[in-house]
Formats: structure tokens, sequence, C-alpha cells
């Protein structure tokens, strides 16, 4: 394995220690990055940053060395900036988002990953438009230097987002190019329908349609379902229909050697698997986890 693999998973942020948390337990998993939430993705409580072990977790990250511009924050799943049907949905969602890319900043974490949204009524192209103009209204109202990174979705419901073509037609909407990215998800373009077989296809396919120098993160998970199922179920590495060797194969791409790969695979029973998926993907050999 090369030194410049930058591999994590997804960590908790809860009390006692809160951020410092976080790092603590990506340390455990041998992870040398890792994605938080700054609160419940479900909901709007947060926790004030003055009391979530900023500081500390800051000075332990840069003992370990770990790369700072590596380190990944999931925005809240609340946020559909494509949903305007009234005045006050559209200022909720544009203002979660504001809060959420300071919370950002004062963690210290630049790359905030955001679903971009559900049409619900509306066309895909209306929906874009208003997911660009939110992100832009946001973008314009944070003077900080956090990157929106647009996450590939599976196509569930109403999602959009589903193909590179879609997100490159958000990017190219975005005023200040320098804080917009985009994140890819191995199972959710498996479930929209990419083939992970041919990974360099897919490498090739985006660099056309987007460009690979706006691909900022990847989350690393298998998926439940079959290619084009458009459902957005995680599966362990090699319980899923990708399989292990492909995702391994994916994840030390050289083209991708720079960006983070976050896990999140689901728990199995009341086990994270992370340390173990790590050890995976680091020596390249799967092995049964244990319940
Ligand atoms: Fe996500
Ligand atoms: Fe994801
Ligand atoms: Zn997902």
């Amino acid at each position: 394995m090369s030194e410049k693999f930058f591999i994590g998973s997804h960590v908790s942020m809860k009390a006692p220690d809160y951020f410092l948390g976080s790092v603590l337990e990506s340390l455990e998993n041998g992870a040398n990055t890792l994605m938080f939430y700054t609160g419940a993705p479900q909901n709007t409580k947060r926790t004030p940053v003055e009391n979530c072990k900023i500081e500390e977790a800051l000075d332990l990250l840069k003992n370990k060395n770990f790369d700072l511009d590596k380190i990944v924050c999931h925005a809240p799943y609340l946020i559909n900036l494509a949903n305007r049907t009234t005045k006050e949905k559209e200022e909720f969602s544009i203002n979660l988002l504001i809060s959420e890319i300071n919370r950002c900043a004062a963690f210290h974490t630049k790359l905030l990953v955001l679903h971009p949204g559900m049409s619900l009524d509306l066309t895909i192209d209306e929906a874009l438009n208003n997911i660009a103009d939110g992100i832009n209204k946001a973008i314009n109202k944070t003077d900080n230097d956090v990157i929106i990174c647009i996450e590939t979705m599976a196509g569930k419901g109403s999602e959009v987002g589903t193909n590179f073509s879609q997100i490159a037609y958000i990017i190219d909407k975005i005023q200040n190019k320098d804080r917009i990215g985009v994140c890819l998800d191995t199972c959710h373009i498996n479930d929209a329908g990419y083939d992970l077989n041919e990974p360099d296809n897919i490498l090739d396919e985006f660099d056309k349609i987007i460009g690979l120098d706006y691909l900022k993160v990847i989350h690393l998970n298998d998926s439940k379902n079959f290619k084009g199922a458009r459902k957005d179920r995680h599966a362990n590495l090699g319980k899923g229909t990708i399989g292990f060797d492909k995702l391994f194969a994916f994840a030390h791409n050289a083209r991708l050697k720079d960006i983070p790969k976050i896990l999140e695979t689901p728990w199995i029973g009341e086990k994270s698997p992370y340390k173990q998926e790590i050890e995976m993907l680091k020596t390249g050999k799967w092995f049964d986890i244990e319940k």
C-alpha cells in the first residue's frame, strides 16, 4: 500500500467528547481520514461549536499527521434546495446549508458533502436550476473556503444528481468554482446504472463530462441491489453486488490517489465494521467479519 492511501469511515460525533471522540474512533480503526455529521442528519438540533472539543481534536489530528484538507463533513438530509413550493421551504434549506458551511469552517473542515435534492413535481432541469441557485446563494453568504461536494445519487424516489451530466449542469451554473466539488458514492452509481466492472470507463466519462479535478471525496460502499436498481441500500465490502475486488481496485485506482475514501457500510449487529474493512482495503485480503 502506498503511504498516500487516504482511508476512513463515517464516525459518530456525540457527547461528551464530540469531535475529539470522532478522531479517537478513527484512530482506533486505523483510519487516516474521517467523515462526520455536525449533528443528527435528520434534524436541526446542533451542539454549539464551543462544546465540540475542536481544538483538542485538531491538535490530535496534527499530531497523528492527518491531512486536514481530506477531512469530510456530511450535510443534513433535510436540505432540499430543489424545493421552492413555499418561500419558507426555500429559505429553510438555504439557511440550513449556510449554517452547516459555517459549522464546517469552525471544525477546520473543507469538504462538505451535500445530497443535491429531490425534484418532487418539478422537471429535472427546474430542480437542477433551483439547486444551483441555492448553492450560489449559500456560497455568496459564507466567507470561507468550504467546498460543497455534490453527491452522486442512486435515483431513489425523485432524487436528482443521478448521472454525471446532471451534476455537470449544476456545476456549470456555480459562480465560484473554487467552492464546488463532487462526492462519488460507489453504491449510488451502481444503483444509478454505472458499471463498476469498468472503473476506467467511469472515470473517463467523469473526466469528460465533469472533470476529475472536481472529484473531492469517494464514498466506498458495496450495494445490496443490482446495477440500475435505483435503491440506495449500502452493503458491507464483499457482501453486495459490486464485490470486494472491484471496490479494492477502485479505491486503489491511480487516478484517485489523493482523494479520501470514506466507508459508509452498515454495522454488523451491534458492531462497527470499519476497523476490519479498513484493514481489508490496506491489505487487499477480504475476510468475513463475525458478529
Ligand atoms: Fe450521502
Ligand atoms: Fe454516500
Ligand atoms: Zn446512500
